[in-house]
């Protein structure tokens, strides 16, 4: 038993712990929990706790379906909506064979394996979300419109907001649970809200989404409102994205800085975005994983797309910040497509899998866009050589279908079970007769 270990065992005793959650997610970025006892955990510790993969999507074939959860000791914390004594904890789990190999299915082992292979050259993977979302009077009924909880917009303070109340528990709870929040603020939409965490590795920050998205559901329920990550609830509304900042580090060094250079970016980033813009198009079906999710990247609203990059261009699909220039340390890039709805552990693995081939093959940079793309003709565009993300989850689907850096990524399994489950999804929605169309149609045709 390791020093990690001792410490929960320890702390199950100290702090009343009655339950722990053993926490995994499942491919489509589904939390899901198994409560143990106590005493079941220096089990839990030596041999896992089995359970039934089958019943997951995405986790097991039928004949695989004993799998076991191995709780990762780091990620032990309490939970504060649970109470205190006596208390309940959680832990996110690896997922193993029962020979104790690593699954496959398991979206935390995919990004595993895919920054070990960015340590073997050398990086330490950092990221840095901003995670937007709308909160709503109650939750909507099925077709019913939403009615968010208030009416400002973008940074707006208003006294006695439902916003403001809401991000200061949320943001006390997240920080209770050792998840540090670096700035929130109320977004553009109405009702719409922003809270970003604090960067930290990727496996933690991709662990620390997971539990955001459970403490803002959480904190809505307990004020008796509803909190959704949607990519885009209203038609005349900004969408949720998940912006995330990213760089890579070398030791203690920040590899995308170099003194002098443009925008002080090194070679390594200059790789690195020319492969995240490469590929955009054959991760999307990962990083915007919804029919809904092309709802939002239909050009303005702040979210992009065009395949672009920029620096301080918010209508860029990567963007460098410029807000800290002498901060060398700090220096990073912002992927604008990801959104809110994404499996955090999918989409880090595949964005860092794009940068990476970039870097391995060093791609070239393309020239930056500097014209806000949104207001461009089509033959500017052309002209520029920006080509378009996917325009619906169709048609992502077609080119991740194509894509070897997918699959790679993803590994075997889980790419054949992700397009899949997604070509599913599209069936079913493409046969849909929306309220769009009869309002247009049925009083005329
Ligand atoms: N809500 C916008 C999006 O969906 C982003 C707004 C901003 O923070 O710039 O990407
Ligand atoms: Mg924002
Ligand atoms: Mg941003």
């Amino acid at each position: 038993m390791g020093k990690q270990e001792d410490f929960v065992l320890r702390a199950l005793e100290e702090r009343d712990v009655r339950f722990v959650r053993l926490w995994f997610t499942d491919v489509l970025g589904y939390l899901k929990s198994v409560a143990v006892a106590p005493q079941e955990l220096e089990g839990a510790f030596s041999e896992g706790i089995g359970f039934d993969g089958s019943a997951i999507e995405g986790l097991a074939r039928v004949t695989e379906a004993d799998m076991l959860l191995q709780p990762d000791p780091s990620t032990f914390q309490i939970l504060p909506w649970r109470g205190e004594s006596p208390a309940t904890a959680r832990m996110f789990c690896d997922i193993t064979m029962p020979d104790g190999s690593a699954s496959y299915a398991d979206p935390r082992f995919v990004l595993k394996r895919t920054l070990s292979m960015a340590a073997e050259k050398g990086f330490t993977f950092y990221t840095h979300p901003e995670i937007e979302f709308y909160l709503f009077n109650g939750r909507p009924g099925s077709g019913e419109e939403p009615v968010p909880v208030d009416r400002s917009g973008f940074f707006d303070h208003t006294a006695q907001s439902m916003g403001s109340d809401f991000r200061r528990e949320a943001i006390t709870m997240l920080e209770s649970m050792g998840i540090s929040v670096e700035f929130s603020h109320h977004e553009g939409g109405p009702g719409q809200q922003e809270i970003d965490l604090r960067y930290a590795d990727a496996l933690s920050t991709a662990d620390n989404v997971m539990t955001f998205r459970t403490v803002v559901r959480e904190v809505a329920l307990s004020q008796g409102i509803w909190a959704t990550f949607m990519p885009k609830p209203f038609t005349t509304h900004p969408g949720s994205g998940m912006h995330t900042h990213v760089s890579l580090f070398e030791g203690d060094r920040n590899a995308f800085f170099e003194a002098g250079a443009e925008y002080q970016l090194s070679k390594t980033a200059r790789h690195f975005i020319a492969g995240l813009l490469r590929h955009a198009p054959e991760i999307s079906v990962v990083t915007n994983q919804w029919v809904n999710s092309y709802k939002r990247l239909i050009g303005g609203g702040e979210a992009p797309s065009y395949v672009s990059w920029g620096h301080n261009n918010r209508s860029a699909m990567v963007r460098v910040p410029m807000y800290k220039p002498n901060k060398g340390q700090s220096t990073r890039i912002e992927v604008r497509s990801l959104d809110a709805a994404a499996n955090p552990y999918l989409a880090f693995a595949t964005i860092l899998g794009a940068g990476m081939k970039g870097l391995e093959e060093e791609y070239e940079l393309p020239r930056e866009t500097e014209d806000d793309v949104w207001s461009l003709t089509d033959a500017e565009r052309r002209a520029l050589g920006l080509e378009q993300l996917p325009l619906t989850l169709k048609e992502a689907i077609v080119v991740a279908e194509e894509s070897e850096l997918l699959a790679d990524t993803l590994g075997e399994h889980v790419y054949d079970f992700f397009l899949r489950n997604k070509r599913a999804e599209w069936e079913a929605y493409r046969g849909q007769v929306s309220a769009y169309e009869r309002d247009q149609m049925l009083s005329t045709l």
